[in-house]
């Protein structure tokens, strides 16, 4: 009865150590599967923002050799049409203006006759000649003052070789607009008897009488006053038509 009684507390025992193992293998697991389950979502995390970081990364590389490409086509653009607008210019230099091919087909004498039809051309001629004067030494281009004066181009280039050769003026050669051009400079004025056509004087019953410091003078006279203010109104209408 005794001996029975020890087998089964050996048994028992024995039971009980194995419950405590098998507790403590549990515990064990358990253990390192919470600290284990962290540690996972902590590297997917990692992952995820280093993807997430790759692919930022790439995309701004994409953006940027696109913006570089883009570039690269603006340049080729720009040094494509800045060698088309030299090819152009070297075309344009290279062609001879109609006021030369004039100068090759006209007499000097034909030059300085050239007159246009129904026009008083003393009048014209000193009309353009204080036109180009009044721009001074900038001239001013021929195709504008042919405008102003309503003129065709053909005239007016004929006029301008007319005027050069009575010595009225001088022509520069120049390029604008990709386009010859002249520009026309004053070089003299000629001596115009009608800005003094119209003076009172002329005409005038008491001009005999008429001096600086006596009672009859040009200093009072009302008739040089009216005419002085028409012939500059007159002027001015010209030079703005
Ligand atoms: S200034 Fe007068 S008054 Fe003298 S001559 Fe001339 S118009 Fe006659």
């Amino acid at each position: 009865m005794v001996k029975k009684e020890i087998t089964s507390s050996v048994k028992l025992k024995k039971e009980l150590e194995e419950a405590k193992a098998e507790l403590a293998s549990r515990n064990k697991k358990l253990k390192l599967s919470v600290k284990t389950e962290p540690k996972k979502k902590v590297e997917a995390k990692k992952k995820a923002v280093a993807k997430k970081k790759e692919a930022k990364r790439k995309a701004e590389a994409k953006k940027k050799e696109a913006k570089k490409k883009a570039e690269e086509a603006k340049k080729k653009e720009e040094e494509a049409k800045q060698k088309e607008e030299e090819a152009k210019k070297k075309e344009e230099e290279a062609k001879r203006t109609y006021e030369e091919e004039l100068e090759e087909q006209l007499t000097e004498d034909e030059i300085k006759n050239f007159a246009i039809d129904k026009t008083d051309m003393d009048k014209l001629v000193n009309r353009v000649t204080e036109m180009i004067a009044s721009y001074t030494t900038n001239g001013i281009l021929q195709n504008i003052l042919w405008r102003k004066l309503k003129l065709s181009s053909r005239d007016g280039s004929r006029l301008a070789l007319k005027l050069e050769k009575l010595g009225n003026i001088t022509r520069e050669k120049i390029l604008e607009n990709g386009r010859w051009t002249y520009l026309l400079l004053i070089k003299k004025i000629p001596i115009s008897t009608i800005s003094i056509e119209n003076a009172p004087c002329l005409v005038c019953p008491v001009e005999g009488k008429c001096s600086t410091d006596g009672e009859i003078s040009p200093k009072t006279c009302v008739y040089i006053e009216d005419w002085v203010l028409t012939e500059l109104k007159t002027k001015k209408r010209h030079e703005t038509n």
